[in-house]
């Protein structure tokens, strides 16, 4: 490549990250890494109304998490900065007087209310909402006698005539008609500037060399392109990454679920599962390979392969991958982020997981069934109250099952005298005990994993009776026996 590849990714600070603008920064972040280039990361904070202080956090603590860092941008600065928009308004205003003077742009003193009751005619009739050009028919004169009374003015640009065509990175060639785009304002009247105007000047001066952004900004580009060309420059290459839809196929939204990273971070979603996710949001490798480290998409990853057609954010599918994530780390990490979501929500005392041997036994016990912290109550929960709720459908199985109560019951005598109370003995005893009822295993484990656990599924009951020990397990079985007996007639014979 002639020149050395820049990219930028360039949120508006709107207090959080969007899976949609991570996807678009991981895009860009694989491209720079790829060919050794620069990430640049610009915060888009014309917007005066926000606060931009705490807006930002949301942003850069979602790159940081994701794995994302930039080589230019806020905290670690850059021979191109400074990189917040609100900080470089000298330099919009400064080109936009240099298209005024080269009668690129023009003042335009229409009133806001006036243009908006124009512009809603235009829709009530079916006209394209465009500007009418009143203020290019003012006279040169006109035109500074109104500035030097001190009335307000934007300035707009003044968009040439033909059309406007590009190689897309992603969607080939693209072309607009001029006609259908607007005189746009580049500067208001409180010298702001406006997006398209800003991306375009912080673009040039920041080198950008290829723009790769959601297709939602498909229909800036050719402006965009068109200011390039007002301003003498020539434009980078742009390349539209394909809209993010939800299940249901319409534009993902917080309808759908979780939208910020931050939301999948705090609901236990790895990091390296999220990237992996995104990376597959409109990119494939070769159609069958689904699962990537960061380092594997920097070897790969390439424009090419980005599809034009929609991405559907499916949230099942992210469960799956982090299960493939979450399984492959060590117990000792996977125990570690069980103790800090029951620590951090408060879904069980400190007391209760203050002994991590247990609760590492606990995890391994639950093993692959679990695919996120947060999942360990759900195979675990039973570990942790004194007395055991029975679900409903497994607790009228065992009503209905007119030996369940006798087998409890022995299971409870033998379970009392088993020395040492382990694994392979436990399951001796248990599997002893059906020979000798002349059933098969089956029939006594279903029976005590209801009254241990008060479900049909569960981790390997051996493991069930040992993270329990020898008195609860006991104790539970008998209990259970009581009720059962309590609630059904007693057997005549
Ligand atoms: N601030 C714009 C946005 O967040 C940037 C668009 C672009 O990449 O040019 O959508």
């Amino acid at each position: 490549m002639a020149s050395p590849v820049r990219v930028r990714f360039a949120p508006s600070p709107t207090g959080y990250l969007h899976v949609g603008g991570a996807r678009t920064a991981l895009f860009n972040y694989l491209f720079a890494r790829r060919h050794r280039g620069t990430f640049v990361l610009r915060i888009e904070d014309t917007d005066q109304d926000r606060n931009v202080e705490a807006a930002l956090s949301g942003i850069l603590d979602g790159l940081k998490w994701l794995g994302l860092p930039w080589d230019e941008g806020p905290e670690v600065g850059g021979p191109f900065g400074p990189y917040f928009q609100s900080e470089r308004l000298p330099r919009y205003a400064e080109a936009a007087a240099r298209l005024l003077a080269a009668g690129k742009v023009y003042r335009c003193f229409c009133d806001p209310e006036e243009l908006k009751r124009k512009r809603e005619g235009a829709l009530a009739r079916g006209e394209p909402p465009k500007y009418d050009r009143t203020c290019l028919r003012l006279s040169q004169e006109e035109s500074v006698a109104r500035v030097a009374k001190g009335e307000p003015f934007a300035l707009r640009f003044l968009m040439p005539e033909g059309e406007t065509s590009w190689e897309d990175e992603v969607r080939g060639t693209v072309t607009f008609q001029n006609g259908i785009l607007d005189d746009l304002v580049i500067l208001r009247s409180d010298q702001h500037p406006t997006y398209n105007f800003a991306a375009v000047v912080d673009d040039a001066a920041m080198e950008i060399t290829h723009v790769l952004r959601g297709d939602d900004h498909i229909s800036n580009t050719p402006r965009q392109i068109q200011l390039y060309a007002a301003l003498g420059t020539s434009p980078p290459r742009f390349g539209h990454l394909p809209m993010i839809l939800g299940p249901d196929g319409t534009r993902l939204s917080k309808r759908h679920g979780a939208v910020s990273v931050t939301a999948f971070r705090d609901d236990g979603i790895l990091p390296a599962a999220m990237v992996n996710f995104l990376a597959l949001l409109g990119w494939a490798f070769d159609g069958e390979r689904e699962m990537f480290t960061m380092d594997e998409l920097v070897d790969v990853f390439t424009l090419d392969r980005v599809s034009k057609n929609p991405a559907i954010f499916n949230y099942e599918k992210l469960d799956w991958m982090n299960g493939e994530y979450f399984r492959a780390l060590p117990l000792s990490t996977r125990a570690a982020m069980v103790a800090s979501y029951l620590k951090e929500t408060g879904a069980l005392p400190e007391s209760a997981v203050a002994d991590r041997g247990s609760l590492e036994r606990a995890v391994a016990a639950v093993g692959d069934r679990m695919k996120r912290p947060r999942q360990f109550l759900e195979y675990a929960g039973y570990l942790y109250v004194d007395r055991v709720e029975p679900e409903a459908q497994p607790w009228a199985e065992l009503v209905a099952n007119p030996h369940a109560a006798a087998r409890l019951r022995k299971l409870a005598t033998v379970l009392s005298e088993v020395e040492p109370f382990e694994h392979d003995p436990i399951e001796k005893v248990v599997r002893g005990l059906a020979s000798s009822e002349g059933v098969k295993a089956g029939e006594v484990i279903m029976p005590a994993r209801i009254a241990l656990t008060g479900k049909k599924v569960s981790p390997g009951i051996f493991d069930v009776m040992l993270l329990l020990g020898r008195e609860r397990t006991a104790k539970r079985l008998r209990d259970a026996a009581d009720r059962l007996n309590a609630q059904s007639p007693a057997p005549t014979a």
